[in-house]
């Protein structure tokens, strides 16, 4: 049978470099799940699709067709054959995001997707619903959290240099929204399941990290 590992947890947690670490490793496929719903969330703002009329957003739904690429390890993803890996990471996209994925509509189409992709491959999926709802029989799941402040550095010292507009204070305020958004909403909203493990990495590097996972996959 093939493996998943489910990696959960607020935004800028450390979550896509662990998955991303962790999937080399084990020479498993990484899924970004949370670009999926960045990729859904540009093509709703481009076509000013109405978040509170059901059948604009089945229709939209029906015409947008999300494709990885894995390429060393890094999330490629194309919207409709355009490749939309760097336009899903600007302050648009990630101002609108939660609102988009607290759509139940979205959930299920993204969800029904994710499980196909796990359904016969050894993945490391990482996101906020993964260890939950995705796949509750995941073989390993992890919860990662790490100080508020430290995570909006860290994103910061990734953004800046491509977008100077931007400030630490915008960032910090965009983490905070998101994660209030996604921890009350009421379709699937994260939080911890029950067997997954803890892994707050506040003061561990990418390699101690990386060593904790490994180790509680292969005790
Ligand atoms: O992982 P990332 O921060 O790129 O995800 C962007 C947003 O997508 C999250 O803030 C959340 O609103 C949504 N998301 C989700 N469920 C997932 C992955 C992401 O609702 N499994």
């Amino acid at each position: 049978n093939n493996i998943v590992v489910a990696i959960d947890g607020y935004s800028s947690c450390g979550k896509s470099t662990l998955a991303k670490a962790l999937a080399k490793k084990l020479h498993f496929i990484y899924v970004d799940s949370g670009a999926m719903y960045r990729a859904v969330t540009l093509y709703f703002l481009r076509n000013k699709i109405d978040l509170h009329s059901h059948d604009a957003i089945m229709d939209a739904l029906k015409n947008i067709h999300l494709n990885f690429h894995s390429r060393d390890y890094q999330t490629h993803i194309t919207l409709n054959d355009e490749e939309v890996s760097d336009e899903i990471r600007l302050m648009p996209v990630s101002e609108n995001v939660s609102a988009v994925s607290a759509i139940r509509e979205v959930r299920h189409e993204m969800v029904r997707q994710q499980q196909r992709m796990g359904k016969s491959k050894n993945i490391v999926m990482d996101g906020r619903d993964i260890g939950t709802v995705v796949f509750p029989h995941a073989q390993v799941k992890l919860f990662m959290t790490a100080d508020p402040y430290v995570r909006a550095e860290r994103r910061y010292k990734e953004l800046s240099p491509n977008n100077p507009d931007i400030s630490l204070e915008d960032v910090f305020e965009n983490l905070a929204h998101r994660d209030y958004q996604d921890t009350t909403r009421e379709e699937s909203p994260l939080t911890r399941a029950e067997d997954a493990i803890i892994l707050d990495n506040t003061d561990l590097t990418p390699d101690e990290q990386l060593q904790f996972a490994i180790d509680k996959i292969t005790p």
